[in-house]
């Protein structure tokens, strides 16, 4: 699996920032950006009010 973030879809927000256990999510240029120390949880794909990011792959 891979998580995967659609930044057209993002409004900024910040929810997903906050949300992350693991504080895989940092903005970058006011866009969020996945970095290392994500473990695929789903937290921020649940939290995400437009849906923005999904868990897909194998
Ligand atoms: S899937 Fe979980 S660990 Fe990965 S970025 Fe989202 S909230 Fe953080
Ligand atoms: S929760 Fe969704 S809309 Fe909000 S900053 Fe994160 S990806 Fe963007």
């Amino acid at each position: 699996m891979s998580l995967e973030l659609n930044v057209e879809k993002c409004m900024r927000c910040g929810a997903c920032v906050g949300a992350c256990p693991v504080n895989a999510i940092f903005l970058k240029e006011h866009s969020p950006a996945v970095g290392r120390g994500c473990t695929e949880c789903g937290l921020c794909v649940n939290i995400c009010p437009v849906g923005a990011f999904s868990l897909g792959g194998e």
